[in-house]
């Protein structure tokens, strides 16, 4: 047992971990012609997509198949019919039309955390843009450009050199590319918006095997569509660039709270900083969670319990400590709050810091090998103290002591966007509240799935969300997500979709259908 991935308050593996086991091998028969006979593939035509390529394709033949076809959550296990690790724009224009030539269906991965696994999918080729690296910062024009295979741990240490900043994931490991085409959410959305709202230009090969790049002038649609419209629709993204904030040291802030305080905070926390938050420079993300503490079993002897309670994590990128403490401090009035790492606002560290030590810094074990599934839902109107005080005891009922239920407060600069401005329609909401629910042997698997559908979907807890769901955390159960992550949205997206890919050739269980 260790420290391991998949939970938002850990630190996470990176996908494709070259020691990650190999799940339920399947057998394939060298040698490699009669594979790729076997699927359609002219061999000849596979040769000479090797040789024009900087990067390296991966068989199941080949030994790298095993962790490569692996996505960052255990849960999904599927099977590619080969791996283009791509290295820049040229090896997807080959990659994308050899697929084209050979008839083959894509999938497409960058940091691989699609909480689906849609950037792996059973018989395709996957194109991987994972090496397709470089940060280059425009100190003058306060702009970035990066490769689409840059993850957030890379960037933040990069932009941390130069006292620079973009709204990104509290996770080391996610791709930039991905989180950023779903929306994008982190401790500075308040101030500075959802990740997509900075993204000025993308450029993405197309369907067709084309270069294009999309901006405020040219293909203006196509960068509305990558603003939340999530990937995996339009065309392989193959760089972005961003506007830039300033952003250097910060307060990292850790407050933990027992869990019968929990629905008296959330309540403050709804009324008093979320919509109409003041001081833009608090960014905090809140938890359920269980942490193990000592206790006494049945008969008096030592041992650990599990114990849930609450905490907020977040940082204050402010002037000072004392404007810190006075933004907290309408939480810190309710209740017996703690601070297991100490008054963290007492000492200003640089952003990429906080966020490493608020990872980090957190109780408890989780297993390596452990499976996980995920679901959303906005809050979008004002709950009442009983309304959360459901959420909390419906959390109590947790089937094991890793689940987790988190909070990402929406207002500030997130809300102040049209909803139809960029394809992230979620405007006008307090909360998005995801649930993390994890098993580890196949036969508590369905007891996972039940536990985390009744949290959302019971008739108990139904009336607490909106219709409305998180595109960056996607589930397949989810009935009306064309709506649910779209909006009004989605007719526009459709549009864009028959413009730029008519025919459909990148699609998944959840995407965009071009218009008809
Ligand atoms: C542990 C964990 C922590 C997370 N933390 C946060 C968080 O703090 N805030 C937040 O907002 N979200 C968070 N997310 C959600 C995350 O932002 C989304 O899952 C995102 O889609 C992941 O992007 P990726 O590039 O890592 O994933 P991938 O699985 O590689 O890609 C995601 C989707 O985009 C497509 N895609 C990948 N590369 C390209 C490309 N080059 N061009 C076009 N489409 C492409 C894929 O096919 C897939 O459909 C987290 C997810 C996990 C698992």
């Amino acid at each position: 047992m260790k420290k391991t991935a998949f939970h938002p308050l850990r630190k996470l593996a990176i996908a494709g971990n070259p020691n990650r086991p190999l799940l339920g091998a399947k057998v394939y028969t060298p040698p490699l012609t009669a594979y790729l006979e076997e699927h359609g593939i002219s061999p000849a035509a596979f040769q000479a997509l090797t040789k024009k390529l900087n990067g390296q394709v991966v068989t199941p033949f080949d030994p790298p198949y095993a962790s490569g076809r692996m996505d960052s959550d255990n849960a999904f296990n599927r099977y590619p019919l080969m791996i283009v690790y791509c290295t820049g724009s040229a090896d997807v224009v080959e990659a994308v039309k050899f697929c084209n030539e050979q008839n083959l269906v894509v999938c497409m991965r960058a940091g691989g955390h699609s909480t689906e696994g849609y950037s792996v999918l059973d018989g395709r080729v996957l194109i991987d843009v994972s090496n397709i690296k470089g940060i280059f910062v425009d100190e003058a024009g306060m702009t970035s450009t990066v490769g689409a295979g840059v993850t957030w741990g890379e960037y933040n240490q990069e932009l941390n050199a130069y006292g620079l900043h973009n709204p990104g994931g509290s996770c080391n490991s996610v791709g930039m590319a991905g989180y950023t085409m779903g929306g994008g959410y982190g401790y500075t959305s308040m101030r500075w918006g959802i990740a997509c709202d900075s993204l000025i230009e993308v450029r993405m090969v197309t369907a067709a095997g084309e270069i294009v790049t999309a901006n405020a002038k040219h293909n203006r649609e196509l960068l509305w569509a990558h603003q939340g419209g999530t990937g995996g629709n339009f065309g392989i993204v193959v760089g972005m660039k961003y506007q830039l904030q300033k952003l250097k040291d910060v307060w990292p802030i850790q407050v933990n709270w027992p869990i019968d305080d929990a629905a008296k905070v959330l309540k403050t926390w709804q009324d008093k900083m979320t919509k109409t938050l003041q001081d833009l420079d608090l960014g905090l993300l809140g938890f359920l969670a269980i942490e193990e503490v000592p206790g006494k079993a049945t008969g008096g002897e030592s041992c650990t319990i599990n114990r849930p309670y609450f905490c907020i994590r977040g940082i204050y990128s402010g002037a000072s400590k004392e404007a810190a403490q006075a933004a907290m401090q309408p939480l810190l009035d309710i209740g017996t709050p703690s601070f297991p790492a100490g008054p963290l606002w007492q000492r200003q560290i640089p952003y990429a810091a906080a966020n490493e030590h608020l990872l980090d810094n957190v109780e408890g074990i989780i297993p390596d090998t452990i499976k996980e599934t995920k679901r959303c839902a906005y809050i979008e109107r004002a709950l009442s103290e009983q309304e959360f005080q459901k959420m909390v005891d419906y959390f109590k009922t947790s089937p094991n002591p890793y689940n987790i239920v988190s909070m990402e407060p929406y207002g500030g600069a997130i809300n102040k966007v049209a909803p139809h401005e960029t394809a992230f329609v979620h405007r006008n909401a307090y909360f998005d509240i995801f649930t993390d629910s994890f098993w580890m042997q196949d036969s508590e698997k369905a007891e996972a799935f039940r536990w985390l559908k009744d949290y959302y979907e019971s008739p108990d807890m139904k009336g607490l969300w909106s219709n409305r769901y998180y595109q960056n955390y996607v589930n397949a159960e989810y009935k009306d997500w064309q709506q649910g992550y779209f909006g009004e949205n989605y007719e526009n997206l459709q549009k864009v979709k028959s413009h730029w890919d008519p025919d459909n050739r990148f699609r998944y269980p959840q995407s965009i259908e071009p218009a008809k």
